[in-house]
């Protein structure tokens, strides 16, 4: 029995995983966490009755508390904050750790459940952007398996699984371009939160839809590239692939490309994650190339989607401008689905932190926490 850990699990990543959870009889959830979303928690839990449930927010963990006391469930073991989540990263008898809240809350938790020796399916990329640097070395430390659930590198980790020690020579991370691709700046001013929550292909939590309309998921991709694959900024390039097929690609010393294809599922990752090196059926749609009309390619505008470029340059300095760079976009965009800031204003936010920032190397834990803190009040009073 694989016993599984899920933090994020009332998410889009989360729920999906227990979808995958569900269809595979070797597989029992251990431990939950999620924010503040307690009815779906508590459905969660009593269809999958796992040892420890966290909810970061402490009054919804009380009502969970109750709700589930209330109804005979003497079991499930309810806990709050970081260290509720912690405790769930952490737990006794857990092999994996699905890493899928999203934003930098997975730093302290991931790091908890390496130390434990647990493999960790990665969703959650804006912990690997600000900390790859701590993380990647006790990856090795530990002897635990990163496993990348970010479609486009699993797609990667597809590609170069079993090409025993052959170095990919270049990255090609493929983009949807998202809901505005062809447009320039000046259409883009008036752009609506949602305007931006609509993605053409791929059904996602609302941060992440936001950044990939904006191409900052992208960028932060790249870093997450680097990190998982370990590959210079030069070596990692992004090309626009609208009908969302080839999942992304790796080129080969010789010039050979290797790709994978396939129809825009999170549930395929989310598995082979789950499961690797094995593959298993997964029921859902094939790709029918006959009525496939076309897969097309371009160059990003780098112009218009100002973010990637960005993202290359916090890389390019490494350091704590990654913190910065991400900090930055996860409060602009929170600001933006509040409708206290314009669509604009994401990339202009980010590049305004970026260039008030002094660089600093190897932050540590608490640097990267504190300086997260220094960019949301910057913001704040901006
Ligand atoms: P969602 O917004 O759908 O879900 C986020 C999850 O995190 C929810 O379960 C939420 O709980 C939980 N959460 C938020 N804050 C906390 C907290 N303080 N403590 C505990 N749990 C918390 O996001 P997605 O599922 O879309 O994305 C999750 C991660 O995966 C992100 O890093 C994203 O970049 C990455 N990813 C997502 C993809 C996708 O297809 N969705 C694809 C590739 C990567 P609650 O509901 O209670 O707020
Ligand atoms: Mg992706």
């Amino acid at each position: 029995m694989k016993e599984i850990v899920i933090l994020g699990s009332t998410g889009s990543i989360g729920t999906q995983t227990l979808e995958v959870i569900s269809n595979n009889k070797d597989m029992h959830v251990k431990a939950l966490a999620a924010g503040s979303n307690t009815n779906l928690v508590e459905k969660q839990v009593n269809k999958f009755m796992p040892e420890l449930v966290c909810i970061y927010n402490n009054g919804k963990a009380l009502e969970l508390k109750k709700c589930l006391e209330a109804k005979g469930n003497h079991k499930t073991k309810v806990v709050t904050g970081m260290d509720g989540l912690v405790e769930c990263a952490t737990i006794d008898g857990a092999d994996i750790v699905v890493a899928a809240v999203s934003g930098m809350i997975g730093i302290k938790p991931v790091i908890e459940a390496i130390k434990t020796g647990k493999d960790i399916a990665f969703a959650n990329k804006e912990t690997l952007v600000t900390a790859g640097h701590i993380i990647m070395p006790m990856v090795h430390k530990y002897g635990v398996k990163l496993l990348p659930v970010d479609s486009e590198h699993s797609a990667i980790f597809q590609c170069i699984s079993g090409k025993y020690n052959n170095k990919p020579a270049r990255i090609i991370l493929t983009a949807s371009g998202g809901p505005f691709r062809g447009m320039k700046k000046e259409a883009l001013k008036n752009i609506m939160p949602e305007d931006a929550l609509k993605h053409p292909n791929w059904s996602m939590g609302k941060k992440i839809t936001v950044d990939s309309s904006t191409m900052v998921n992208k960028g932060l991709e790249v870093i997450e590239a680097k990190w998982l694959f370990n590959m210079d900024f030069d070596n990692i390039e992004v090309v626009i692939q609208p009908q969302s097929i080839i999942h992304s690609m790796v080129e080969f010393e010789d010039g050979a490309v290797i790709a994978q294809l396939g129809t825009p599922d999170m549930k395929l990752p989310i598995q082979y994650a789950l499961t690797y090196p094995e593959r298993r059926y997964l029921p859902g749609e094939r790709l029918d190339f006959y009525k496939m009309s076309q897969i097309t390619f371009e160059k990003p505008d780098l112009e218009t989607f100002e973010g990637l470029k960005l993202a290359y340059e916090a890389g390019q300095a490494g350091g704590s401008m990654l913190t910065v760079f991400n900090a930055a976009n996860e409060k602009a965009v929170a600001m933006f689905l509040e409708r206290k800031a314009g669509y604009l204003d994401i990339t202009r936010i980010i590049k305004e932190c970026m260039q008030k920032h002094k660089n600093i190397d190897n932050p540590s834990l608490s640097d990267i926490l504190e300086i997260e803190q220094d960019v949301y009040s910057f913001i704040e009073s901006m």
